[in-house]
């Protein structure tokens, strides 16, 4: 029988346990596996390579992106790092102009010393895309809603671009997950997450996942994995499991409380920019309706220059200051000194990574605890 979507979060990839009927899959503590002669095993040789509670984990994320190939890492980084492995020197990456700050410095300060290097474009802009592209170009690869600004990419249509010039287009998923959007059914070739954030969801663990449908890129992708060996340990794939039981009930409210505090923050006076996919206003709300079923839980604004932000962030009470997002407390950053901190300055105001910026990820608390907050920390925060 086939499962709908908010069913498969729990029965999904391996239910259970077949040998004692634990409704849980097992942690399978264990770095190796005894073999019954030269050559014989039991389909498990050494835990970088294959373990059964990280495979059920896999299956698992590959069944919700709906694609047939899953991987988990020890993080999303680690996650980018063995994807960005499938080129060689002299490739070159088409990316989006705001995307996680990680995923530059690993391209800039990393594969950029192999001479597999990046274009940074605005990918919003289709004909931007496509001007882009030229014969060393191997990739594009793009976050929507992207990281910090939530700018939305036209998965459909940038996959599009890639089939048309046989370029492989990756979409980094992390801000919706597959609750929401499912790049691989809108023509992506590969999905990446950092399953730190939602996928988990309290946080308490990091982890990194890959999706693909195609068996020869997947098949490279897994050795890739094993030579690499970035992999995720058993206990935090158990981890990651337990929190995607609970995926469909957390981003309902995460995405109803963002939209709200978003509302309310347009509103408020208090801001003189409010970045959220979700608002009728923003550029990219008619095609994030188009190719995804929400529009997430990260905001990100601007007070209006009456208020201090170093001021704001030092008087919330609720909300704490922290790097991540994705987790059932509410968490706020500053982009500019902390996630975004390894983009160069001037890139970062090229994009409309402002110092004045601030990263919202609403969590799951009462909502009008979480407005209220907002409202005495700004209010608390006029400049002198
Ligand atoms: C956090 C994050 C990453 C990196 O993941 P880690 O698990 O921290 O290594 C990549 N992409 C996005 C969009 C992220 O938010």
């Amino acid at each position: 029988m086939s499962y709908r979507r908010n069913s498969l979060l729990i029965h999904g990839g391996i239910d259970g346990d077949e040998t004692t009927g634990a409704v849980n899959v097992p942690v399978y503590q264990t770095s190796t596996y005894k073999q019954d002669g030269l050559g014989k095993n039991r389909g498990w040789e050494y835990s970088r390579t294959g373990n059964p509670t990280r495979a059920a984990l896999e299956k698992l994320i590959a069944d919700l992106e709906e694609g047939q190939y899953g991987l988990a890492f020890a993080s999303g980084l680690a996650a980018i790092n063995t994807v960005l492995s499938l080129f060689k020197a002299g490739d070159k990456l088409i990316v989006s102009d705001n995307i996680y700050g990680g995923t530059f410095r690993i391209l800039d300060n990393v594969f950029k010393n192999f001479n597999i290097t990046y274009k940074i474009v605005d990918t919003s802009d289709l004909e931007a895309v496509e001007n882009a592209i030229d014969e060393d170009v191997k990739a594009i690869y793009i976050e929507t809603p992207a990281n910090p600004l939530l700018t939305i990419t036209d998965i459909e249509a940038v996959s599009a671009i890639g089939k048309k010039h046989n370029k492989l287009v990756i979409v980094d998923n992390t801000f919706l997950t597959p609750y929401l959007q499912r790049p691989l059914t809108l023509g992506a070739d590969i999905v990446i997450h950092s399953g730190t954030k939602y996928l988990g969801g309290h946080s308490d663990t990091i982890s990194g996942f890959v999706v693909v449908n195609d068996k020869q890129l997947a098949d490279r992708l897994y050795y890739l994995q094993n030579a690499i060996g970035g992999v995720l340990a058993p206990w935090d794939s158990f981890l990651i499991i337990r929190g995607i039981k609970t995926l469909s009930v957390r981003m309902d409210r995460h995405v109803a409380n963002a939209q709200k505090v978003a509302e309310w923050l347009a509103e408020s006076g208090y801001v003189s920019k409010v970045y959220y996919p979700g608002l009728k206003t923003d550029p990219g709300y008619e095609i994030q309706k188009k190719q995804a079923d929400g529009a997430g839980a990260m905001i990100s604004f601007v007070l209006d220059e009456k208020y201090d932000y170093r001021v704001f962030f030092e008087k919330l009470q609720l909300i704490t200051l922290a790097e991540s997002l994705g987790g059932v407390e509410s968490l706020v950053c500053h982009p500019a000194t902390m996630t975004h901190a390894a983009i160069p300055a001037d890139i970062r105001k090229e994009v409309g990574i402002v110092d004045e910026l601030i990263r919202l990820s609403v969590g799951i608390e009462d909502v009008d605890d979480l407005i209220s907050d907002l409202k005495q920390a700004i209010g608390n925060s006029v400049k002198a």
